[in-house]
């Protein structure tokens, strides 16, 4: 039997010490907020399922995964399908035909394809230098003006001129009246919330959780203590920013009750012009249809920020310079933390969703204590 620590108990932490227990192993996971569920906790005001971290939808297409995730929870059957706020216009996303019947009033697939050739072609079949030239050239210049500019500029705090192509290699364009946001063959909001999946993964008599405490805080005691360690908090900040600062962006949200029974229609409203200095509104009630009490709703405005120290990271920014920079962490945690896995979103320094978070950890697992 192994003694592990689990440092945060986020979809993968919890995901690992529910294996780990299963097998048998005692677990003890340390959480420094002070409640479970990492980024995917969610929490009931007046009757509605607030998601405190932002909008988050399950979607895949791995079977495996939505079987896993299915012993925890029953899902319902919300399909992700935001709308765009320009200055008042309402344009359906993802890009596909009612956007284009709305912006252009074409009808037919072979009319928007024409109309975005025609926009794309300002370029003349200029190789893209930045991330404006690269939207112009995958879906011409009105859907870039009005649906991308303002929108990208707010996330990343940056002129879209001044941000590399890289960052959108592709746009999904889809040549149908399809506002379905995901591609996956599976997609749902767990009913009563994603945080009781979480307390479900962690509620074996072999597992403790202490949550409000900081692994730093008592760092060299717990490495003498466990057998293995799984860290789930941010690589460069185990090493003390020893080989520089990774980058992150962060958010920051705001959240009001609302005596309306509904306030704007939809589960997301995405603001996209450079104006409004929110990117997006949740309204929470319609992730499950709107079945809590009437005249009663809240909303969760979400603005982007510059993460700097002692902020959430929410994303990894992962560009060339972070890559090389997570790749020398990577390999300073081969040689001098033998005893210490890193895992999951921060531990990784990897933009993963919560089906491969999951997927990820139970690699981990059968790697680590096997099937
Ligand atoms: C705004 C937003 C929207 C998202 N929307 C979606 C979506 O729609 N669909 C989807 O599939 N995925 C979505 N995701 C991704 C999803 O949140 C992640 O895949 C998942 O939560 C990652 O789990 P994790 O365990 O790796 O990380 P986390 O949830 O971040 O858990 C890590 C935990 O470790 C704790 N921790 C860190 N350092 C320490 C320390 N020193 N001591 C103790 N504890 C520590 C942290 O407090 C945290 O609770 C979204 C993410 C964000 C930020």
């Amino acid at each position: 039997m192994t003694k592990y620590l689990i440092v945060g108990a986020g979809l993968f932490g919890a995901t690992f010490a529910y294996e780990a227990a299963k097998k048998g192993h005692e677990v003890k996971v340390i959480e420094r907020r002070n409640h479970i569920a990492g980024n995917i906790f969610t929490k009931e005001v007046d009757g509605i399922q607030v998601h405190q971290y932002g909008a988050h939808i399950f979607h895949t297409s791995n079977k495996k995964v939505w079987d896993y995730v299915n012993q925890f929870a029953e899902f319902n059957r919300y399909t992700n399908s935001p709308v765009a706020n320009y200055h008042g216009e309402i344009y359906n996303l993802p890009f596909n035909m009612n956007t284009f019947n709305k912006l252009w009033g074409v009808v037919t697939p072979e009319e928007a394809q024409a109309k975005i050739d025609e926009q794309k072609s300002i370029l003349n079949g200029k190789r893209p230098e930045n991330l404006e030239e690269q939207a112009i050239s995958l879906v011409g210049t009105d859907i870039y003006e009005k649906l991308i500019k303002g929108y990208t500029e707010k996330q990343w705090g940056r002129s879209t001129k001044d941000l590399p192509a890289f960052i959108i290699r592709r746009l999904p364009v889809r040549l149908t009246y399809d506002n379905n946001y995901f591609n996956d063959d599976y997609q749902g909001i767990p009913v009563g919330g994603y945080t009781q999946i979480v307390e479900k993964m962690l509620a074996s008599d072999l597992i403790t959780v202490e949550t409000g405490v900081d692994f730093f805080d008592k760092k060299d005691e717990y490495l003498k203590e466990f057998d293995r360690i799984i860290f789930t908090g941010m690589i460069d900040e185990y090493f003390n920013y020893s080989l520089g600062e990774l980058e992150y962006r962060s958010l920051k949200f705001e959240t009001e009750k609302l005596d309306v029974d509904n306030y704007q229609g939809n589960a997301v409203v995405n603001y996209t012009d450079a104006e409004t200095p929110f990117t997006r509104i949740i309204e929470h009630k319609h992730f499950e249809f709107g079945k809590s009490d009437k005249n009663k709703t809240v909303i969760t405005r979400e603005y982007p920020k510059t993460w700097k120290r002692g902020d959430e990271p929410y994303y990894p920014v992962n560009n060339t310079k972070n890559n090389t920079l997570y790749k020398q962490y990577k390999e300073l945690a081969d040689r001098k933390a033998k005893n210490v896995l890193f895992g999951g979103r921060l531990g990784q320094y990897r933009y993963y969703d919560m089906d491969q978070v999951i997927s990820a950890a139970l690699n981990v697992v059968k790697a680590e204590i096997g099937d």
